[in-house]
């Protein structure tokens, strides 16, 4: 109990409370500010068929360019619009711009499917359904091609419901993801009973190999458990050549990391597409 740490202690421990209380705050008001004036950008990060190097897809990545702090990361900002609530329209804004980029790529013939990051608030938000219903009709995609990217700590707290949201979602046709897999505490009997269609191994199991045995053991064991599932499946943070040759050895198909691309805004995408899928690689 801080008073009976001393009043050193306790000074201390109230300061730091309220300097991250003060940070939280004006990151909430920038936050407000930046949807006003439409500071956020998408950027996409290319998904690619290992086996014939082909574009399969983009995973939609946000990006908030400060006027005046600079780059702040979704890491720090992300967690601060779930909490206020505030993220429930800029996962709006990000469902229609980045289904309507997925559209546009199609135009163009590269890999169009689209994976698109929920966080819980909207996740569990009732208006999710007939947002998407909207987004679909609007733009017109194919939403087989929209992949919700979900994660184990989201579906975990209230099972029973997140398992009915996913049927809601999967009767709209959409395809569903889960994201950083290996780093919640789902277990198996769980991952069984979620209707899931593509599995994606995190980075922090894909970033030693090929030094560390343990995560090639782990890497290994959770692609052959996902096929057993049928689940298709994505590594995450692939950056070698190593890397690529032991999960085409292991029979994962789908990669996505620095090795062929960092996410880049929509004008840099052509280039990038020339260069993985032509002969840049
Ligand atoms: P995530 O969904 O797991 O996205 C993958 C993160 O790994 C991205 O970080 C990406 O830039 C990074 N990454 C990809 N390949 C590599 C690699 O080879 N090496 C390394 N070191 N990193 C790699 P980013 O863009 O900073 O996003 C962080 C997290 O923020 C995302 O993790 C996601 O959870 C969240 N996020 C991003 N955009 C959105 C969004 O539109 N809505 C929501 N709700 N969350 C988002
Ligand atoms: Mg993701
Ligand atoms: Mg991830
Ligand atoms: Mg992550």
């Amino acid at each position: 109990e801080a008073k009976a740490l001393g009043k050193n202690t306790y000074y201390f421990y109230n300061d730091t409370l309220d300097a991250a209380a003060k940070e939280r705050l004006f990151i909430e008001n920038e936050l407000r500010i930046g949807i006003k004036e439409q500071q956020f950008e998408l950027y996409y990060q290319p998904q690619i068929n290992i086996n014939n190097e082909q574009i399969v897809g983009f995973e939609a990545l946000i990006r908030w360019h400060h006027p005046t702090l600079g780059y702040i990361a979704p890491d720090k900002f992300i967690p601060i619009a779930e909490a206020t609530g505030l993220i429930v329209e800029l996962g709006e804004w990000v469902l229609w711009e980045s289904c309507a980029f997925a559209q546009r790529m199609a135009l163009k013939d590269h890999g169009s499917n689209i994976s698109i990051n929920l966080s819980a608030r909207q996740f569990k938000d009732t208006s999710l359904i007939p947002l998407l219903e909207k987004v679909i009709a609007k733009t017109g995609i194919d939403a087989a091609r929209i992949h919700l990217e979900l994660t184990e700590s989201m579906l975990m707290g209230d099972v029973e419901g997140s398992i009915k949201q996913m049927h809601q979602l999967k009767a709209l046709g959409v395809s569903l993801s889960i994201d950083d897999f290996g780093t919640g505490y789902s277990s198996l009997s769980y991952l069984k009973r979620f209707p899931l269609d593509i599995l994606k191994i995190d980075r922090s199991f894909i970033k030693d190999i090929p030094e560390d045995s343990n995560d090639m053991e782990i890497t290994a064991a959770i692609i052959a458990m996902a096929q057993k599932l049928n689940l298709e499946l994505v590594a995450e943070g692939v950056e070698s050549e190593e890397q690529i040759d032991f999960l085409k050895i292991n029979n994962c198909e789908v990669v996505q990391g620095y090795f062929y691309s960092k996410p880049v805004p929509e004008h840099e995408i052509s280039l990038m597409v020339d260069k993985i899928q032509g002969n840049g690689f």
